[in-house]
């Protein structure tokens, strides 16, 4: 896919097209940025215009080079993602629990320490690189410091901070903004079938990321979203002497778990912002009026302190430590209703 049938990110598109005009790669990017914003369909792009042969300035997008690089079949090109095992022999690909341990950058640090195939650059795109555990990260260290010529490596990350800063101070950053809500709506309108007081919610509840939105279920949006924020609410009520237990355990079976934790995350993010003078800037804007009874309930630096249960929620489910969901549910819920 060439450059310019990314949407958005004109930044980020500007400061990779000025390297390719002057001729300065570096030798290894940072793109970061949340999922969603396009990272990885402008590494390929990258990828692309460095290996086509036809076309000036941007990839032709057609020719036999360029389809192979973005069907990942180009033997100049390897992407290296997340892995894990789960109960079976087999290391397979898992984005959101997985790691990228060391046996995974070996192979790849022996990947490119051969010549290219084709005479051209040899490419390495490390999607979820702040996936990479402590061994991994100082295996590709050494690559960064000393890479072998006409080498590129491209590591996405949702952010800087999740990476060693010996890695990042050898990258080159370069940032992926979300979308702003006009022009989002704008393209969802043309490929989502939504009402049109739906479009600004599915952009706010995507963050801005038009991934995010394009997979975005309409049944969570109107409906099972909904139900959890009631169940959130209902919870916050009645207390959790009656449903602690039950709550808990309604979240650990739920396949939505992940999504339902950023949902939490969100509601108590409207709740800081329903004090500020821009309420444009909340997500879950068909609670407007409960958002607003809410935070006068609660003081902000409540309201943070639930933010940081939750994102140590989150750490303690996608973490090393198989710590038991259930009692790290029931932390969460406690901290949540102000018991602890
Ligand atoms: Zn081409």
């Amino acid at each position: 896919m060439p450059f310019e049938e990314i949407l958005g990110q004109e930044r980020a598109k500007r400061v990779l097209t000025r390297a390719l005009a002057q001729n300065k790669m570096p030798h290894a990017y940072l793109f970061y940025g949340a999922e969603g914003l396009g990272r990885f369909k402008t590494a390929l792009a990258l990828a692309e215009v460095l290996m086509c042969k036809q076309g000036e300035g941007d990839a032709c997008g057609e020719c036999s080079t360029c389809k192979r690089v973005a069907g990942e079949k180009h033997p100049d090109l390897i992407v290296v993602r997340p892995e894990s095992r789960k109960g079976t022999k087999e290391w397979i690909i898992d984005p959101d629990l997985g790691t990228i341990r060391i046996e995974q950058i070996r192979e790849f640090q022996r990947w490119i320490s051969v010549r290219s195939f084709e005479g051209g650059w040899k490419i390495g795109i490390f999607l979820g690189a702040d996936k990479m555990n402590q061994a991994a990260s100082n295996a590709l260290l050494k690559t960064l410091e000393e890479p072998p010529p006409s080498s590129l490596l491209v590591l996405v990350s949702p952010t800087r901070g999740q990476l060693l800063p010996t890695i990042v101070s050898r990258c080159q950053p370069v940032h992926f903004a979300p979308l702003p809500p006009e022009d989002l709506e704008a393209f969802l309108s043309e490929r989502l079938e939504l009402a049109e007081e739906e479009l600004p919610l599915v952009s706010a509840l995507s963050g801005g990321c038009p991934g995010k939105a394009l997979k975005m279920d309409p049944e969570w949006v109107t409906e099972v979203r909904r139900e959890w924020l009631d169940r959130l609410r209902a919870f916050l009520v009645s207390g959790p002497q009656a449903e602690l237990t039950g709550f808990a355990e309604e979240l650990v079976q739920s396949e939505h778990l992940l999504d339902v934790l950023d949902l939490y995350e969100s509601w108590y993010r409207d709740l800081l912002v329903s004090r500020t003078d821009q309420p444009e800037r909340i997500i879950n804007r068909d609670y407007m009026e409960e958002i607003a009874e809410a935070s006068e309930e609660q003081e902000p630096k409540e309201t943070v302190y639930r933010i940081e249960a939750i994102r140590r929620a989150r750490r303690d489910f996608l973490g090393p430590f198989h710590l038991n969901r259930h009692s790290v549910m029931e932390g969460l819920l406690l901290k949540l209703s102000g018991y602890i």
